[in-house]
């Protein structure tokens, strides 16, 4: 029992010294760089992240929010909408439906189609 927690307190003490030794290196990396070659950095980890939570963007679609074009980002998605049926016996169901997400990089606006 004791062996186990203490197993586990040190590979979460561990896994904490590798992620910060992690950052640091990464944080030195960055400090490197020129204040121009930062700003590129930050604009690739930037567009990373909102490719990673909504897709690429599509040049030709025009925003229904603030009508800019080209800034649209689209992405398949899928929702689920639970619901409770039945009386005595609940039964839980779960619809699950394929919907494209649109996000735009202009008013931030986000919505399903
Ligand atoms: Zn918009």
């Amino acid at each position: 029992m004791w062996s186990t927690i203490c197993g586990v307190v040190i590979f979460v003490i561990v896994l904490k010294i590798v992620i910060n030794e992690i950052n640091r290196r990464a944080r030195k990396k960055f400090d490197s760089l020129s204040p121009d070659e930062q700003a590129i950095e930050l604009q690739k980890q930037y567009e990373a992240k909102q490719h990673y939570l909504y897709g690429s963007i599509n040049e030709k679609l025009v925003c229904q929010h603030c009508q800019v074009q080209g800034k649209i980002r689209v992405k398949r998605v899928v929702i689920s909408n639970e619901s409770l049926t039945g009386n005595i016996v609940k039964v839980k169901t779960v619809h699950k439906a394929d919907a494209t997400q649109m996000h735009c990089e202009n008013c931030r606006v986000t919505w399903n189609v």
